[in-house]
């Protein structure tokens, strides 16, 4: 048996390759486990790296091999399938390897630092304090009985948090014997179960039965099931099996801020420790729920994209709710596809993955017609629920009042005093997305992107959403000195004006990033909708996701035209997703529901198709488009970008880029630029793409292990930044 001596560390460096250490002088190389992390010598400085093989030789000069500096961990913090993964994914997605893994690490951890304490200062109660009878002392008694049933105790925290700060009384409890200090898991607050069960319908029993038949190995599957269907249910009773079974599930959903409501309804059917890992946490909070997944501690693992690498050593399962969305791609630096990554990981560590959807991707629909998932289908809402009745509304040469069609708004005053609410769709925040100048003609172009401002009455501002330039509202035309400026277009703050005009009795909520920045503002608004405070709610895609408004019972959509026309073939797709993910929120309960979609192309082919017979139909024909036109997912593609301050270079960076890769003669692999980018300006740099596509991943990752790696030497190189895209979802 060969010693290994070597280290092979993956150091978080832009480069291709890991790198070989000897161990530090007194440690023996055979007691070091892979997936600790080490403290490396790097250039003249030191990083940490985490130590992916031990090898008996070195491709470097095994004298020039410098010395390990520290060992961090004695237990390895990724498991061994976790780093095969992890590197599996570094050489698909064209990644530096070194990053991909820290990058997988919580942020302390990368940072070298101890991983935080999982037992947090606590209390519970002894056997006499379980019949404890405290007379005349009711703040005493107000302890015990939050104490009770908590068999492992609770966090002072969480004591504090219920009791108020209550250290004296605890410790006289302490001394009567009724109650002892312990150590608690740091996890989520305990939540009174709901024991409530919802007799589910046969297409729920059917899509649970058909998954726990095949929970010994690997199979996907798609669940696609309209809105109010009833998936989270499935996803529920598939949980409690693998629970049952001992095992652990990840779950992946959009945005968690999103729908807090998803996120209680988890906490109150599943009794075990659930995990949650979202961007909304403090690193610290993130690290513990890290840990507890990883230690095996917590069963359920509940979050968004990154998640997908929490380490689980009994990982039975992986659920990914609205499939389809765009957020579970990373779309800069390490861009990797979530979804994705969790087909790979239940392949490799056998074990089903079932993806949900009322508008499942055409990637996943198109799996389903191959044979590669397995399609399992809810067609009808749950419960009473009916679906809603959708009309199209041209606007052509109609009168709009505020850009709302004449039936539009007779319909809205009829719901609303009807006693229901009303929801209205624009996905543009704002007041105008642009202001022109009546006089010359001047408009608010942004001076670092080939894309206009958008005005914004509510901060008083021009606000470039491409790259975040602000500016204060000019009161004179910067050309002309003239004094008429008028917004231009219609934003989420003009409509809301509109409408308080138009109904001034009801109140209106409006949800986009301006009204939901701060923390917690979000929570506040969908509560006081769901308590029926607001009658009329108006916002972007934000209200798409996920939410449950049972009150609503007319949707608007004021906009679908940009979809339709777009020079991004994904857009149609991505239109029509989210009409249905809108429309969906109306009639949701007993109430029947109506959606009005206003458009000036009634006639359109695929709104016509998406209408009358649904998204399914939709998909179907939007994926024949694609196979005549040998587009993904007929095709694999990869995106090569660059950019730089001045124009030219980008561009001769990819034509070099190019002539490298035709030089590599590869066969089926056709590219086509290299071409300025959509925006081809954009915050100050100009910029270029080359896109390369073949008709087998696997030729198409051939080509790619061989020009990628090599490109950082090309002279050009130098002056531009740029990155691969490997299954681009965004031509931008
Ligand atoms: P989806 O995730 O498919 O949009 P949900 O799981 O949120 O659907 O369910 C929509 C609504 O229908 C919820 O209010 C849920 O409580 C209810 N529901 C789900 N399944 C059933 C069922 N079998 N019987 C009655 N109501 C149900
Ligand atoms: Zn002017
Ligand atoms: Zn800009």
């Amino acid at each position: 048996m060969p010693t290994c001596p070597i280290l092979r560390v993956a150091v978080p460096a832009p480069l291709y390759i890991c790198f070989d250490y000897l161990p530090p002088d007194d440690v023996d190389p055979t007691t070091l486990l892979c997936g600790i992390r080490l403290r490396v010598p790097f250039g003249r400085g030191e990083r940490i790296g985490v130590l992916v093989e031990r090898v008996s030789s070195s491709a470097f000069d095994t004298d020039m091999l410098k010395p390990a500096f520290a060992v961090l961990d004695c237990q390895p913090l990724l498991a061994d399938q976790d780093l095969k993964l992890l590197l599996w994914a570094a050489a698909y997605y064209q990644h530096p390897p070194g990053e991909v893994i820290a990058a997988a690490l919580p942020v302390r951890l990368r940072k070298g630092e101890e991983p935080v304490k999982l037992e947090l200062a606590g209390w519970r109660l002894t056997a006499s304090g379980e019949s404890a009878q405290p007379a005349h002392a009711p703040r005493q008694l107000q302890i015990i009985q939050a104490l009770m049933g908590q068999a492992a105790g609770m966090t002072q925290q969480a004591l504090y948090a219920l009791c108020g700060s209550c250290r004296p009384i605890l410790r006289s409890l302490e001394e009567k014997g009724w109650v002892e200090s312990c150590e608690v898991k740091a996890q989520c607050p305990p939540i009174t179960l709901d024991t409530h069960r919802l007799m589910l319908n046969p297409a729920q029993t059917d899509a649970i039965t058909e998954v726990s038949a095949s929970m010994q190995g690997f199979n996907a599957f798609l669940l696609n099931g309209v809105t109010g269907s009833g998936k989270t249910e499935v996803y529920l009773g598939l949980i409690e099996e693998v629970l049952a079974a001992s095992r652990q599930v990840l779950v992946l959903v959009p945005e968690i801020a999103l729908t807090p409501q998803l996120m209680r309804r988890f906490q109150c059917r599943i009794s075990s420790p659930i995990a949650l890992l979202h961007s909304g946490l403090s690193d610290r909070e993130r690290e513990q729920a890290w840990l507890l997944a990883s230690r095996g501690e917590a069963s359920v693992i509940l979050g968004t994209r990154s998640a997908i690498f929490t380490p689980a050593p009994r990982l039975g399962l992986i659920i990914i709710d609205e499939e389809h969305d765009l957020s579970f791609k990373q779309q800069d630096g390490f861009r990797y596809s979530a979804r994705d990554l969790a087909i790979v990981r239940a392949q490799r560590q056998n074990f089903p993955v079932l993806l949900g959807s009322a508008t499942p991707s055409l990637e996943s629909l198109r799996n389903v017609t191959t044979g590669r998932y397995q399609g399992l289908n809810l067609p009808e809402r749950a419960g009473d629920a009916k679906p809603p009745k959708i009309d199209l509304v041209d606007i052509r040469s109609a009168p709009l009042n505020g850009g709302l069609a004449p039936v539009l708004l007779r319909m809205l005053d009829e719901e609303l005093a009807a006693g229901n609410q009303v929801l209205l769709f624009l996905n543009r925040r704002g007041y105008a997305p642009v202001v022109i100048c009546h006089h010359c003609g001047w408009l608010s172009g942004c001076p670092r992107c080939d894309a206009r401002m958008t005005l914004h009455l509510g901060t008083n501002l021009l606000w470039c959403h491409h790259c975040g330039h602000q500016r204060r509202l000019y009161h004179q035309c910067p050309e002309c000195n003239g004094s008429d400026l008028r917004p231009l277009g219609q934003g989420t703050e003009q409509l809301e004006e509109v409408l308080a005009k138009q109904f001034p009795d009801y109140p209106i909520a409006r949800i986009d990033r301006d009204s939901t920045r701060r923390k917690g503002s979000l929570e506040k608004i969908l509560n006081a909708v769901h308590d029926g405070y607001f009658r009329i709610l108006l916002g972007t895609q934000m209200l798409a996701k996920g939410h449950h408004f049972p009150d609503v019972t007319l949707v608007g959509i004021l906009d679908v035209d940009q979809g339709l026309f777009s020079a991004d073939y994904r857009a149609a797709e991505r239109m029509a997703q989210m009409v249905e993910q809108v429309a969906g929120r109306a009639g949701r309960a007993s109430k029947s529901g109506r959606v009005l979609i206003q458009t000036r192309h009634p006639d359109h082919p695929l709104l016509q198709t998406l209408v009358h017979q649904g998204y399914n139909a939709f998909a179907l024909a939007c994926l024949d488009e694609r196979g005549q036109a040998h587009l993904p997912p007929f095709s694999y593609q990869a995106l090569l970008r660059a950019e730089a301050s001045s124009s030219e270079k980008p561009m001769l960076f990819l034509e070099a880029a190019a002539h490298q890769a035709k030089a590599l003669n590869a066969q089926d692999v056709e590219l086509w630029g290299p071409v300025p980018a959509p925006m081809e300006r954009r915050a100050g740099r100009v910029r270029a793409h080359l896109l390369i596509q073949a008709n087998h991943r696997s030729t198409l990752h051939k080509l790619l292990s061989q020009l990628i790696p090599s490109l950082g030497k090309l002279k050009s190189a130098r002056s531009v930044r740029w990155s691969i895209d490997v299954d681009p979802q965004e031509m931008l």
